[in-house]
Order: C-alpha cells, then sequence, then structure tokens
C-alpha cells in the first residue's frame, strides 16, 4: 500500500504520531522510575483522608482533554500515593502480589501491538508464547502430557472455572443434588465460586482441620459417605495448596487417593503457594499436586508479576473445553488438533488481553533459575523469622510450610477474648511504623498475625527492620 502513514492531526487526535508515542513513554518513564526507585522509602499505608480524596476525584465527563503532564501529576501526586504500598519491599500483608518491571513492558507492547488471542487462528504464534507458559506450570505442577489450561485475571476466576469445568465433567445436567468439599481454611473465592455455578450453599461442605489447619482427611471420608448414603452427589473436593490464612497444605496425596477412589474432581488451590513447586523444599511440601485434576496458580503471587495474572491449570485440557465451548456462525472454526488451543473455549473470556507476555517476557529474559533462587530466598527469610519468634516468651507460632507464618502473643492468665485484643494492638502497633504491613487474621477462632514474604523486593534488611518493630510494639502493647 502507498497511503502515507497516519500522522497525528487536529483532524485524527487519536493516532499519534512517532515522536508523540515517544514523548508519552518518556514522559511517563520519568515518573515511573522515580516513583520505584523510592518505592522502599515511602510510607506502607496512606490511606487517611480517603472520603476527601475520592471527593475531590469526582467529576463529570470530561469533555475537552487535558494535557498529559497534568494527569500525570494528579496520579503520581494525588492518586496513587494515597494507598497501601502493595509494591513495597515491607508488604508482607494478605499474599503480596509484585509487578515485576518486565511485566510492564510486555504490557506495553502487547497493548500496543493489539493483536488477538481469543482464538488460535488469530495469532498461532502468539497464542503459542501463552500456551507454552501454561505448559511450563503443568510441567512444574507434574502434570501429564495431556494437561493444559488457561490463563486468567486471577486466582478467582481461576477457582471458578475449575469448578465449572468439574460441576460439567461429574455432574448430571440437573446437578441440584451436587455437593461440594472444602476445608475450613478454604479461601472466600471458592465458596463464591460455588455460588456462581449453582452449588446450593448448604451442598458446600466445610471440613474441619486439624492442629496445623490442615483438613481432617477422615471426616471428609466420613462426610462424602454420609451424603452418598442420603442419595446427594459428591462431586468435587478443593484442598488447599498453600492457604491464605495460615499457609497450610492440606495432605494433599491422601485427598488425591480419596478422590480418585471415590472418583470426585480433585481441586488444589495454590494460588498463594503453587510456584513453590519450582524449589526443591516447595516441590517437597506440595507433594501429591499432580494428582490434582486442576490446580489454581496466581502468577501475580508466587511469580510476582502485576495484579490481572492467574492461571488454571487442568489434568485433562479436553475437560476444560467441554464444559466452555460453545460454537457460532460468525466465529472462526476452532481448533481440532488437540496442541492447538482456542482460549475463547476454555473459559468464559472471548476478547481478552495478551497476558501470556506478561508471564513469558520475564521468564524468557532471566531463566526459571532467577525465580527459583527469588522463591528459595522469601522460604529462608520466612523460615528465619519463624526460628527469631521461637525465641520469645509467651509466643505461638504456625511455623511455615513455606513463606507465610502466623503468630500470636499468648501471655499466661489472659482470657480468650483479651488476648486476641492485645494481639490486634500489636498488630496496630507494628504497622503504626510504617515499615512493614502485617495483617491479621481469624483461624480456628482465634486471632492471629500473619506474615506472608513473597514480593520480590523482600530481602533479609527488611525483616530485620520488621523485627526490630515488633520489638518496639511488644514494649508499646506491654501489659
Ligand atoms: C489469592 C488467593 C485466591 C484468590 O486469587 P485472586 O488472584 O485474588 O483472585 C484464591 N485462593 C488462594 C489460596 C489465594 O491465596
Amino acid at each position: 500500500m502507498t497511503r502515507p502513514k497516519p500522522a497525528a492531526t487536529s483532524q485524527h487526535p487519536l493516532e499519534l504520531s512517532t515522536a508523540q508515542m515517544r514523548a508519552l513513554v518518556g514522559q511517563a518513564m520519568e515518573r515511573i522510575t522515580a516513583h520505584v526507585t523510592s518505592l522502599p522509602d515511602q510510607p506502607m499505608h496512606h490511606t487517611a483522608g480517603a472520603n476527601k480524596l475520592v471527593a475531590g476525584l469526582e467529576e463529570p465527563l470530561p469533555e475537552k482533554g487535558v494535557p498529559f503532564e497534568r494527569l500525570l501529576k494528579t496520579l503520581f501526586g494525588r492518586v496513587i500515593p494515597h494507598s497501601l504500598n502493595t509494591a513495597s519491599p515491607g508488604y508482607l500483608a494478605y499474599i503480596p502480589g509484585g509487578g515485576l518491571f518486565h511485566a510492564a513492558v510486555a504490557d506495553l507492547i502487547a497493548n500496543a501491538t493489539n493483536r488477538y488471542v481469543g482464538v488460535w487462528l488469530a495469532g498461532p504464534g502468539l497464542v503459542q508464547l501463552e500456551t507454552n507458559v501454561i505448559r511450563w506450570c503443568c510441567a512444574m505442577a507434574g502434570l501429564p502430557k495431556d494437561a493444559g489450561g488457561v490463563l486468567t485475571s486471577g486466582g478467582s476466576l481461576a477457582n471458578l472455572t475449575a469448578l465449572t469445568a468439574a460441576r460439567h465433567a461429574r455432574l448430571p445436567p440437573r446437578f441440584q443434588d451436587g455437593v461440594l468439599y472444602v476445608s475450613d481454611q478454604v479461601h472466600h473465592s471458592v465458596v463464591k465460586a460455588a455460588r456462581v455455578v449453582g452449588i446450593l450453599p448448604d451442598h458446600v461442605r466445610e471440613i474441619p482441620t486439624d492442629a496445623a489447619f490442615k483438613m481432617r482427611v477422615d471426616l471428609l471420608r466420613d462426610a462424602i459417605a454420609q451424603d452418598r448414603g442420603a442419595g446427594r452427589l459428591p462431586f468435587c473436593v478443593v484442598g488447599n495448596g498453600g492457604t491464605t490464612n495460615t499457609g497450610a497444605v492440606d495432605d494433599l496425596p491422601a485427598l488425591g487417593a480419596l478422590c480418585a477412589r471415590e472418583k470426585l474432581w480433585f481441586h488444589v488451590d495454590a494460588a498463594y503457594g503453587g510456584f513453590f513447586a519450582l524449589t526443591r523444599r516447595g516441590k517437597t511440601a506440595l507433594a501429591g499436586l499432580e494428582h490434582a485434576d486442576s490446580i489454581t496458580l496466581d502468577p501475580h503471587k508466587g511469580l510476582f508479576l502485576p495484579y490481572g495474572t492467574g492461571c488454571l491449570l487442568v489434568r485433562d485440557v479436553a475437560q476444560l473445553k467441554a464444559a466452555h465451548q460453545v460454537t457460532a456462525a460468525y466465529m472462526p472454526p476452532s481448533q481440532q488438533d488437540a496442541g492447538h488451543w482456542d482460549f475463547a473455549d476454555l473459559s468464559v473470556e472471548l476478547s481478552r488481553d495478551w497476558r501470556g507476555l506478561r508471564v513469558w517476557l520475564p521468564i524468557k529474559m532471566h531463566g526459571a533459575k532467577v525465580f527459583r533462587a527469588a522463591l528459595d530466598e522469601k522460604l529462608d527469610l520466612a523460615r528465619e523469622l519463624a526460628q527469631r519468634l521461637a525465641t520469645l516468651p509467651d509466643v505461638e507460632v504456625v511455623e511455615p510450610t513455606l513463606s507465610l507464618l502466623a503468630f500470636r502473643l499468648v501471655p499466661p492468665g489472659l482470657a480468650a477474648e483479651d488476648v486476641d485484643s492485645l494481639n490486634r494492638k500489636l498488630l496496630g502497633a507494628i504497622n503504626a511504623r510504617q515499615h512493614v504491613l502485617l495483617t491479621g487474621t481469624v483461624a480456628q477462632g482465634k486471632f492471629w498475625l500473619r506474615v506472608c514474604v513473597l514480593s520480590f523486593r523482600t530481602h533479609e534488611d527488611r525483616m530485620d527492620v520488621l523485627w526490630d518493630d515488633l520489638q518496639h510494639a511488644l514494649k508499646d502493647v506491654a501489659l
């Protein structure tokens, strides 16, 4: 074609010139690099005055444009700083995300080229790179050759997609009698997913856990027998590959064996813990993962990627397809070759971003060994902290199976609710110092402080700061 390249003109202002594109990225980069390099010194949480802030941001649809520089000033000056500093090395709350910069560059490439990856035919090479990522995950998990899966926006969507496949594979079309088994430590996204796929709320069995917060397999067996006896249809068990509460990993080999005997779908929610299977210790802790029919992983946790990157693996990808595929006259023909995946047939999404590139690029640039070493470092940091905590008097510690631990003060002679309020105060006193951010939880009726080490930016120096802050906080709350 001989048509001249479109230049940004007042006629077509949405089509930027080369110079304008460069300027846009350049201006943004100035702000981004200043922000990222100052992350360690930024406060951990800065959400006071939120109502005033958001009131000042509210506005009707603007009719006229505003210069980019002014918008950047708003973003980096007012919007972004007033938040939890989830990208800081001190972020040990919930399950830390990451935000590898490489992923941001991958997104720039993916979004600027804007190819379509929902069907294989539209971008075979692009789909192949994303397929590689999924196959690498399958191999890490020990799944067989026919395994496959799909990248999702996160663990919640992966759990939802898994339950959809499980229901379709193991229950009749009228599935009202179906029963799902989870532990009392299950992530709430599984309960949400059960609701969305139509499992009756009173058919979601929360099986109690033992002192180590692992599902009681004996009680699970009893519950299944009881449900079968009453004419209900057990169809799926969800095991934990690292709980969000205390990091517990269920007895996956025992759950896998029970599911095989009972012909139940075995799903493992390894959104937090799954990528530790890249390490030797993690592989041992997650033994039995390979028996799963499906596995939830969260690259935006264990691979340090930005929020918006989840993953579902399925032992037999044909079952994922059977559960989701619907054809339409306006769609291109779907792939018959079992190795060529149309992602749109494997989940509820049709159009979506090329999220595979975000995973592929940093792995290709560094190799798995760099990720393995970073994950090993997190395992070490959590263990060292647990050892230090165990030296303190009147402290109960849930030892980390992976990189997440829980602890609480248990001074003798205090009533249970006073112990809980003391620990809540301790949490507040640690976080008030603004060097680290921890969160708490209630597990088996007790309040715990949690420490989850999973940011690629967290190293020994910040764990030492946590230790110092803990000493100060203990003095602050001293009885
Ligand atoms: C984080 C997490 C989820 C939910 O994943 P999102 O990516 O936040 O949707 C599910 N299960 C476990 C165990 C998790 O840690």
